[in-house]
């Protein structure tokens, strides 16, 4: 029987290894960014999603409606709402991510998308992994600020790679052992390193923490560390440092020295995580927003997920908009929209942190979401 799993095993690791291989060759050959501007009409397109999702995007819905009400007339902006990436319907077909579905995303040039959820176990992927690996969305960019304390971070997370991208194939001995893969690619790699340096350099920032644990996880972790500094090696001007996944996360809740960090890069598991320390830094993840941006698609989302534990406890009206509409913001500016943003994001600031004459909490003795997102949309300048 031994044997018998062995040779199984071996056999479908070549299978995996050759994937690898080839998306390297595939990420050798690269794409080149989508120029926004030069497009007639930019379709955005909106996914409901699951739990609270469909709560969250009808108002950022409305929120874009009004935000964009002349470009949608003239025909250069078009939303257009995606149905069908539900759990009820992926269930259905076994499919992370339904062929019509992906064809929809695939005609769209931007994502706004609400959480989905991904069931515990079995052997369905997460939608997010599935649109992430067929939309090549690598860089996973997440903000997070705290201006009363001068925290203003900028995470870059790889999204295409690390624990991630072979998750649902692992290996299994049942009732011995189960073995699962962690791939760190050269082009996948340098390409997460390069963003996040040219967005540093972009914005005048001066120093990028590259967080990894390659003490011990010497292959892949040695070799993001090694890339980053390589690409590093391109902006003088800017300082990296390296630091390990777990001290960074005692350094993000020490009030003294947190504030000094700027730029992050990380390996995409140690980034899920540490970013979700850093929304509740901020408030509370249901306050946190998040692009998937590769060369040809971007999607952007709230930080958070489908909120079940919400949905069950009847708390899902009370559900904080404030998240997908950071996301809003992100589109917005992702496609050239700056003006937009900054009215969005100073009508948020107003709301949420100046103001504060509606308040979510999750809970019934806040706003309801409705509530909120109208208290938002009349601050909009
Ligand atoms: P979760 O983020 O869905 O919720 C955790 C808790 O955070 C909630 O119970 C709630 O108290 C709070 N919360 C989340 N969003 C909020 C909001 N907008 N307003 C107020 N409070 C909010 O985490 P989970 O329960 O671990 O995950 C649920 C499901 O979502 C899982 O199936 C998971 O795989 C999926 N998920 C999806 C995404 C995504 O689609 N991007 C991201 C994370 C998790």
């Amino acid at each position: 029987m031994r044997e018998e799993y062995i040779k199984k095993a071996v056999e479908q690791f070549e299978v995996l290894l050759r994937e690898q291989l080839d998306r390297v060759d595939r990420m050798r050959a690269g794409a080149a960014p989508k120029d926004y501007d030069a497009l007639e009409t930019v379709t955005v397109g909106l996914i409901g999603g699951d739990g609270i999702g469909p709560i969250i995007m009808a108002e950022a819905k409305r929120l874009l409606e009004k935000l964009l009400a002349e470009e949608i007339s003239s025909g250069r902006i078009v939303l257009t709402e995606i149905e069908g990436l539900t759990i009820e319907n992926r269930l259905a077909l076994g499919k992370a991510v339904p062929d019509d579905v992906l064809a929809a995303i695939k005609a769209c040039d931007v994502i706004l998308k609400g959480p989905t959820t991904t069931p515990k176990g079995g052997t369905m992927e997460s939608a997010n992994v599935t649109l992430r690996r067929e939309l090549d969305l690598y860089a996973n960019v997440r903000p997070v600020s705290v201006p009363e304390e001068g925290i203003d971070w900028m995470f870059y997370r790889e999204n295409t790679e690390g624990e991630y991208v072979l998750g649902s194939r692992g290996i299994e001995a049942p009732g011995d052992l189960a073995m699962d893969f962690k791939v760190t690619t050269e082009p996948g790699t340098r390409r997460i390193a390069r963003a996040a340096f040219e967005y540093a350099k972009a914005n005048g920032k001066t120093n990028v923490a590259i967080v990894t644990k390659a003490n011990i996880m010497k292959k892949t972790d040695g070799n993001f560390t090694r890339i980053c500094h390589e690409v590093a090696a391109d902006y003088p001007e800017i300082t990296a440092d390296d630091w390990y996944i777990d001290i960074m996360t005692a350094n993000l809740v020490n009030p003294a020295i947190r504030n000094q960090f700027q730029v992050f890069v990380l390996p995409n598991l140690y980034g899920d995580i540490i970013t979700d320390e850093a929304a509740e830094i901020q408030g509370g993840v249901g306050t946190a927003g998040s692009a998937n941006m590769g060369d040809r698609y971007a999607m952007f989302e709230a930080i958070h997920g489908s909120a079940p534990r919400m949905v069950e406890e009847g708390l899902a009206d009370y559900a904080n908009p404030s998240s997908i509409f950071k996301a809003a913001e992100m589109l917005l500016r992702h496609i050239g929209f700056i003006d937009k943003a900054d009215r969005l994001a100073s009508a948020l600031h107003q709301a949420g942190e100046i103001e504060k004459r509606v308040v979510v909490t999750g809970t019934k003795e806040g706003a309801t979401c409705r509530e909120f997102a109208e208290y938002v949309m009349e601050k909009l300048a």
